[in-house]
């Protein structure tokens, strides 16, 4: 029998442990945390009773993959729940955008830009299913649909700024803005659309969904099947060399891409040492955790309903505050994401009192307080929000790294999207997995399709790990 150690249990790590046991090989997974799970942990950061998720809360590209289809996580305990609204841009004055699951709810909200909105997605949310087959992997390859593929690769080509030009309304474009600023990258920069395509067309096609009982229960569901398969975890062990490992037959880093080349050391081939020590982290993130009493109070009536709330204006701001931060500087009114998870899975809250996840995009390993900028930025939508707070816990991007290594910087999408590492992550190579050294292999999120807990990284890793233990 093959057997395998995995190095971190995020869910990359997992998946790829889940694939390995599933195909029969005996599999340990270490994690140098306390608990389970990397970016899909959730505890009580505030008060007593309030459910928060630490890192990863909403999960549109994790509900129908090939993973998913091939692990059955919902016999496991995973449950997705939906919000009303999947995500919500307010604007100044009570005015805002709204993107429903319909594509045709949320044209119509748009007034006159409902038809370019249509245009835009409602293609790719009919054919998103065969589109992420062709995008949930390493981008070079033969595509399954190279029509579908192509059409969904023009519009993410462009750099946001230009895709937002067949939008006129302030309502649309501000929409546009907030979903394509997950990609942390200046709006003029080529391919800085792709993201917010991609993104923006699974809200409708699979909504964003929170997992019930908070984003542990992903980790929590594999973990299950993973120990149904045979395989363990063992957490308190932080890996710093191959040597600490024996000699299994496959290795799984569930790492940075600096922190395989400490790992492996002297036995990395120096071309691919070289290619994992020159890539690039992005800017990163700082976090606040709130108890509100009441909910916050959004003058923009449809951002009451909805999961996500994009924070900081209009498509200029946002742009204006991406171009900042990628430049190193931290705005004075950053782009802020808004996590009321609560609304589609009320157990998380308690009495009331409702958990808030907020976070401002600020430069990479920035060591100020962006907790004022944050809060101004929502009270700015929210009057009345910051009478509301009775609890909050504050994560700075510095204090990201030390919660999870593999956020460099508090990086926490484990890697810009710069065009480059967009196509080819971490390294040029047609299997971008294996590092060269016999039976090891990185399949964290800085390997394709990237961040996002959708567990895919690992589940392709997994596969070229088999593909050439039997070949
Ligand atoms: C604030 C925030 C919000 C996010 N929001 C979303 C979202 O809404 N939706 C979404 O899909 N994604 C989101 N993400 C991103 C998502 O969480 C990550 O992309 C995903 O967790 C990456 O999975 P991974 O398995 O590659 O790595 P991780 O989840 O980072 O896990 C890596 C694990 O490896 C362990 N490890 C590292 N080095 C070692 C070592 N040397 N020895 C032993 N263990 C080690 C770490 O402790 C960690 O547990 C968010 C992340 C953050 C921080």
């Amino acid at each position: 029998m093959s057997d395998a150690v995995v190095v971190g249990s995020g869910p990359n790590g997992l998946a790829a442990a889940l694939t390995l046991a599933a195909a029969g090989v005996q599999v340990r997974v270490v994690e140098a945390a306390d608990s389970i799970g990397g970016g899909t942990r959730s505890s009580e950061l505030t008060l007593p009773g309030l459910l928060h998720d630490e890192c990863s809360g909403f999960h549109p590209l994790a509900v129908d993959t090939p993973f998913s289809r091939r692990f059955d996580l919902g016999a496991h305990g995973l449950e997705w729940l939906w919000p009303q609204v999947q995500y919500s841009h307010p604007l100044d004055g009570g005015r805002g955008a709204a993107a429903w699951r319909s594509v045709a709810q949320t044209a119509d909200g748009l007034g006159a830009d409902g038809r370019a909105w249509q245009s835009v997605f409602g293609y790719l949310t009919d054919n998103f299913g065969d589109i992420t087959e062709d995008f949930l992997r390493p981008m070079v390859h033969v595509p399954a649909h190279p029509v579908k593929l192509a059409r969904f690769g023009v519009l993410s080509l462009a750099p946001a700024d230009l895709l937002a030009r067949r939008w006129s309304t302030p309502q649309a474009r501000a929409l546009f803005a907030g979903v394509a600023a997950h990609a942390l990258r200046p709006f003029t920069s080529p391919l800085s659309s792709a993201i917010g395509v991609a993104l923006g067309t699974a809200a409708h096609r699979y909504g964003w969904p929170v997992a019930k009982g908070g984003s542990q229960s992903i980790a929590a569901a594999m973990t299950a099947l993973l120990e149904a398969h045979g395989g363990k975890v063992e957490t308190g062990v932080r890996v710093e060399s191959l040597a600490e490992l024996g000699a299994p037959d496959i290795v799984m880093l569930d790492v940075a891409p600096r922190a395989a080349v400490k790992i492996v050391g002297d036995r990395l081939p120096g071309r691919i040492a070289r290619a994992l020590t020159r890539y690039r982290h992005g800017p990163g993130v700082f976090k606040v955790d709130f108890a509100v009493a009441g909910g916050v109070p959004w003058a923009h009536a449809e951002s009451r309903l909805a999961g996500t709330v994009h924070v900081g204006g209009t498509h200029e701001e946002i742009a204006a505050a991406e171009a900042e931060v990628n430049r190193g500087r931290m705005p004075q009114r950053p782009y802020v994401l808004v996590g009321q998870q609560y609304l589609a899975d009320p157990d998380r809250a308690r009495d009331g009192v409702v958990p808030v996840y907020a976070y401002a995009h600020v430069p990479a390993g920035y060591t100020g307080d962006a907790s004022a900028a944050l809060e101004a930025q929502i009270e700015r939508f929210a009057p009345g929000f910051r009478d509301r707070i009775v609890g909050r816990y504050v994560r700075s991007a510095v204090a990201m790294e030390a919660h999870n290594p593999n956020y460099v910087g508090g990086d926490v999408v484990t890697g810009a999207n710069d065009p480059l590492q967009l196509i080819f992550r971490p390294r040029a190579a047609l299997d971008p997995y294996p590092l060269g050294v016999p039976g090891v292999y990185l399949c964290s999120a800085a390997t394709p399709p990237g961040a996002g807990a959708h567990g895919m990284s690992g589940y392709n890793a997994a596969k070229s790990a088999l593909g050439r233990l039997t070949a």
